[in-house]
């Protein structure tokens, strides 16, 4: 399997090279030179696989780099690190499935990629003897997974902003608690997009980014999508095991690359497995305008209770536009280079194929604090806001023949605050978050300013 980019413009990769790359040089995102399909007979052999043997026979279609002992051995250890011996377990609450993707270290769905993504860089790096500064600017839940999953791993130093006295008090222990010698936390006083410009700035500055082999983690890398992969068919077997053939996926949405993910599952089971994914957006709802009217357009980003989808250009987004354009990457490049001039793509023309794959609905901070609520008082399971805002669009637009899976994506604990507005009360912390306060914690304070996060990072750099 090779790897191509949306915009057409590099020659095919192999996996681990892809892997390594994260975006393509001429700006696009990459994927497989073709998507990959499994026919119902394989279906039936994977139907009673666990987790991690299901993980290795999805990745393996996408992987010809990596022989299979190796990874096997990758999949085992990333997962290892998982709380629920299922891994993704689901539950039925009511009459829609929950799909709990937080039982990995940080409680939060993107362990389930950044757990595996911090396995493969170490891998390749081992093999190539090289080494990587990974440096990112986060507002909570993407910089403690990816803290989470390179911690420790030889090859590897990580570098992560966060706003001074911003983030919650228990994301900001998430990160600083976390002592390995490869891990580095700065504080800077500034906003979350103080830091994430900071970040911007040093990679574009590509003298620096060469010197010190700075790499990226965002959701753009493809090894994430993949792993992602992997429990849109686990728990679409789950139900077959209870005799039902085709379901329904809500996805709750920021920059695309969950439900792109579930995208892909559905493309590589036979048809009608996966038949309707719904994308749930908060009042950022970007994508929501795109899948009902096939407009493309960017708004002002507006705070809700569900921060990491407080999102209004979606990475991922591009994925699925190459998909639309026919494979074309000139046609795409053409797209994204007027969407950067104007703020706006006009894919009206594609409504009719967009609502085969897609369902799209908005879901207003009321209603979120509402299904938590609800969900509380009618089935005693707690609903974190990312979560609800699935639930919420499930509950409105599922069709009642076929069985909807909720993807939880994070643990309610997690959002305490908006928790504690539905209910009345904080959700008890688990174990794992409840002792962070009593641990000692290392972070590096700094001004928001270019140059003394660059002094800070070539002087803690690996070379
Ligand atoms: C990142 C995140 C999302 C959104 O995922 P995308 O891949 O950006 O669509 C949803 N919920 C939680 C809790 C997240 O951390």
């Amino acid at each position: 399997m090779r790897y191509i980019s949306t915009r057409g413009g590099i020659a095919p990769l192999r996996f681990q090279d892809a892997v390594m790359m994260g975006l393509a040089r001429d700006g696009g995102l990459l994927l497989p030179e073709t998507l990959p399909t499994v026919t119902a007979d394989v279906v039936d052999r994977w139907q009673s696989l666990p987790y991690q043997a299901l993980a290795k026979e999805i990745l393996a279609l996408f992987i010809d780099d990596i022989p299979d002992s190796d990874l096997e051995d990758l999949i085992n250890r990333a997962y290892a690190s998982f709380a629920h011996p299922q891994v993704t377990p689901v539950t039925k609450q009511g009459d829609v499935y929950i799909l709990e993707l937080f039982h990995g270290p940080t409680l939060a769905f993107k362990d389930v990629a950044l757990q595996l993504l911090g396995n493969l860089f170490e891998y390749v790096l081992a093999r190539s003897g090289g080494f990587m500064n990974i440096l990112g600017a986060t507002s909570g839940d993407t910089g403690s997974a990816a803290i989470a999953g390179v911690r420790g791993k030889a090859g590897i130093n990580i570098f992560i902003l966060h706003p001074h006295g911003r983030t919650s008090p228990i994301q900001a222990l998430q990160m600083t608690t976390v002592l390995d010698a490869n891990v580095f936390n700065i504080a800077v006083r500034g906003t979350f997009d103080d830091a994430q410009a900071i970040v911007k700035a040093i990679f574009n500055d590509l003298d620096f980014r060469d010197r010190h082999c700075l790499g990226a983690v965002n959701s753009i890398n493809w090894a994430r999508v993949l792993a992602q992969v992997v429990y849109y068919v686990y728990a679409y077997l789950t139900l077959r095991t209870q005799g039902e053939r085709s379901v329904d996926f809500s996805v709750p949405t920021g920059n695309f690359g969950d439900i792109f993910a579930g995208y892909v599952a559905r493309r590589l089971l036979p048809a009608g497995c996966i038949q309707t994914l719904i994308l749930a957006t908060n009042a950022n709802d970007i994508l929501t305008r795109f899948v009902n009217r096939g407009e493309y357009s960017r708004g002002q980003v507006r705070a809700t209770s569900s921060p990491s989808m407080d999102i209004q250009v979606a990475s991922n987004f591009e994925r699925y536009l190459y998909y639309l354009r026919g494979e074309d990457g000139r046609a795409v490049r053409a797209d994204m280079e007027g969407f950067a001039a104007t703020g706006r793509l006009d894919l009206s023309a594609f409504t009719g194929r967009v609502c085969e794959d897609f369902r799209s609905r908005s879901v207003s901070e009321e209603e979120t604090i509402a299904t938590i609520s609800e969900f509380y008082r009618r089935y005693d399971y707690l609903l974190d806001p990312h979560t609800a805002v699935g639930v919420k669009a499930a509950l409105d637009l599922r069709d009642s023949g076929r069985p909807v899976v909720c993807l939880a994506t994070a643990h309610p604990a997690k959002f305490g605050a908006a928790v504690s507005q539905a209910i009345g009360s904080e959700p008890p912390l688990p174990p794992a978050l409840a002792e962070l306060t009593n641990r000692e914690s290392r972070c590096t304070v700094l001004a928001a300013e270019i140059e003394a996060v660059k002094t800070f990072v070539a002087a803690n750099a690996l070379r």
